[in-house]
């Protein structure tokens, strides 16, 4: 019983440092007694949690602020730039590796050669390589998050498909990088790291029914619901680019067809434009990212032929819309990578599909906007991963005591 007691009690401390972490990590400065009345804390719980936060210096202590009733009062804050992450992310054809402090400000970002099918194993190699310089160099980094692309298999650590480069399903990451370095390593699904970084990191940040749409090399979705992010039995859940809007249209590697991927991915539309050959001359030599940021200059400098092209993929990012929104009831969705600088124009096109498709109440209270973050949101994702796990966790990587 003694034994239950204690890891009840401690169970009760690692939530309460969590939340007054989180508290400070989104809210900026407070004093003692603004977080003791925000999280229904007694002065001297609050005092002895910050106390032992403290020492740990990864908050401090600013000068006096204003505090109740004019007082003057010390305050508290996150001290944000005292720790560091890396993150990982693993597209199809491009792995990046980037140091981010805890707030997702970028130290360095580092791009691996462009990977194709062949090139996996080299790819695995300097992640391990580029990694283990980046620890070496860096005392301050307490974990790794990975983006990977989804359906991601979290209690396997593998990757049920990657369509059109299947060859990193043979790789497990968690197997490959879970115990290769001197800090923790935490894999997530892509689109899951991507809805993470937007509750940490952008204006959305306040929605506790968020949805990120990846619109990438290929299509995935986020959900967070009241709070939690949805997994699904083995992490594959929420695969939106998998669901089909049209049963008789295109087949898919994952068995189906017509899924929404093999419309609006970043493979999709350069498969089209190849296909076309006229609105983006060339497209065959370029990559997908560098194809599709070809066709949203075109149409952003008034080509018709462009223009159009935008707006029927916006269509079908509207689609995916409407399964997002009856699905899971989302009050934002945010639109984000390569597809999403198809910007207004696509935006738009989705939009209208919504008006059109979707009950009105519903579509009243769910806004749908571009990201704010910047372009490489992903491997923020890949960041966001890790500092998620920090202010869930912050014990496992500070020394808190019991
Ligand atoms: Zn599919």
């Amino acid at each position: 019983m003694e034994g239950t007691a204690k890891t009840t009690q401690a169970l009760v401390s690692e939530y309460n440092r969590s939340s007054v972490l989180e508290y400070l990590y989104h809210n900026g400065v407070c004093s003692r007694a603004q977080l003791a009345d925000a999280l229904s804390l007694t002065p001297a719980a609050l005092t002895k949690i910050s106390a032992r936060l403290l020492d740990t210096g990864i908050i401090e202590e600013t000068g006096g602020i204003v505090g109740r009733k004019n007082r003057r009062s010390i305050g508290l804050r996150f001290a944000s730039e005292r720790l560091h992450v890396i993150g990982v992310k693993f597209a199809r054809s491009l792995v990046q590796i980037g140091v981010f402090d805890l707030k997702g400000t970028p130290l360095s970002v580092t791009d691996l050669p462009d990977v194709t099918d062949e090139t996996i194993p080299d790819a695995v190699r300097g992640v391990h390589e580029t990694v283990g310089i980046l620890l070496a160099q860096d005392p301050n980094v307490i974990a790794i998050g990975m983006a990977v692309p989804g359906p991601y298999l979290r209690t396997v650590g593998r990757t049920a498909l990657v369509s059109s480069m299947q060859g990193w399903r043979r790789v497990n990451f968690l197997r490959e990088f879970g115990g290769a370095f001197r800090v923790p390593v935490f894999v997530e699904q892509d689109a899951r790291a991507g809805v993470l970084a937007q509750s940490l990191f952008s204006e959305s940040a306040d929605a506790s029914n968020l949805a990120y749409y990846l619109l990438g090399e290929g299509v995935g979705l986020g959900v967070i619901d009241h709070g939690e992010l949805i997994n699904g039995a083995q992490g594959a859940a929420t695969e939106i680019g998998h669901v089909s809007i049209d049963v008789n249209g295109r087949p898919c590697d994952c068995g189906n067809v017509g899924c929404l991927e093999r419309y609006c991915s970043a493979v999709a539309i350069h498969h089209d434009l190849v296909e076309d050959g006229t609105i983006v001359p060339g497209a065959a030599s370029m990559s997908h990212r560098k194809a599709c940021m070809e066709l949203f200059k075109a149409s952003d400098e008034g080509d018709e032929a462009a223009q159009s092209m935008v707006e029927s993929i916006g269509r079908f990012v509207g689609f995916g819309c409407v399964t997002i929104i009856n699905a899971y009831n989302p009050d934002v969705i945010v639109l984000g990578d390569i597809v999403s600088h198809g910007g207004d124009r696509l935006l738009a096109a989705a939009r209208r599909v919504v008006d059109e498709r979707v009950l009105p109440e519903l579509n009243d209270s769910t806004d749908i906007h571009l990201s704010d973050l910047p372009e490489d949101a992903t491997i923020l994702g890949a960041a966001a991963v890790a500092i998620d796990r920090f202010l869930d966790h912050p014990s496992d990587f500070l020394a808190l005591g019991a």
